[in-house]
């Protein structure tokens, strides 16, 4: 029998309702971190511990269903000239307290003129990403963020180097992979979250990384 809805069809209808369930599920989420809260006030100690547990938990399944409407946004539409640069400085001061709490220092290096076609928003999204998993894979040791960006032929690449603890050859293949994580409080969506709006700006990423070395994550975008 023939479909009523082609398959590109069905998925969007599938996207959208996913992301309006995700949306719906914010609402009480607040309800329930704000009375949780109150509660964990007057408890006592043992309780107060309890309480804890459910805020950190709650705000778990925040940011995974925040994570989740990002992956079913729609392609960018609005795309404009954007200064990279900004994007990326943005991006750091956004996570540089963090950093200093880790003994992270970010190093950065930019060319000129590093304007491209993109929707600002879902870059500095990407960058965010790509510096949090960075910062997180320095986190016991501390070290730096070499953030570079640079023009090289008629490409625009953008770099994150980092000191970390790298990833095993094996497991290269899965990032990327929903939910593939290997930390205890991950989502394991970073990555898929950054492919997509990757694909979506005509662009790629590609990883190299050397076992308790570190590793560089580049995103490579057309001119
Ligand atoms: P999450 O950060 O929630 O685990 P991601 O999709 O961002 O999810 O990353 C998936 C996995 O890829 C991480 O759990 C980690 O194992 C690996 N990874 C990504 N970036 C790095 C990095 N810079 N250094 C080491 N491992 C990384
Ligand atoms: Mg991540």
């Amino acid at each position: 029998t023939e479909d009523f809805l082609r398959k590109s069809e069905k998925l969007a209808v599938l996207g959208q309702l996913a992301a309006g369930i995700a949306h719906e599920i914010r609402n009480p989420l607040t309800s329930l971190k704000g009375f949780t809260h109150l509660l964990k006030v007057n408890a006592t100690p043992e309780e107060s511990e309890y309480y804890q547990i459910m805020l950190s938990e709650l705000e778990r399944i925040n940011t995974i269903v925040g994570e989740f409407m990002m992956l079913a946004k729609p392609q960018p539409k609005n795309t404009k000239r954007n200064d990279l640069r900004k994007i990326l400085q943005e991006a750091a001061s956004l996570l540089e307290a963090q950093a200093n709490l880790h003994n992270i220092q970010f190093v950065m290096d930019f060319d000129v003129n590093l304007e491209i076609d993109c929707e600002a928003d879902q870059l500095k999204q990407v960058c965010i990403n790509l510096m949090k998993n960075g910062m997180e894979a320095m986190e016991e040791s501390g070290g730096l963020l070499f953030i570079k960006a640079i023009h090289q032929e008629d490409t625009i690449i953008v770099s994150f180097k980092d000191e970390g603890c790298g990833i095993p050859k094996e497991q290269l293949n899965h990032i990327g992979e929903p939910f593939y994580t290997t930390k205890e409080k991950g989502t394991g969506l970073g990555m898929m979250i950054c492919n997509k709006i990757m694909e979506n700006h005509n662009g790629l990423i590609e990883i190299e990384s050397e076992l308790n070395q570190g590793t560089t994550v580049k995103l490579v975008f057309p001119k």
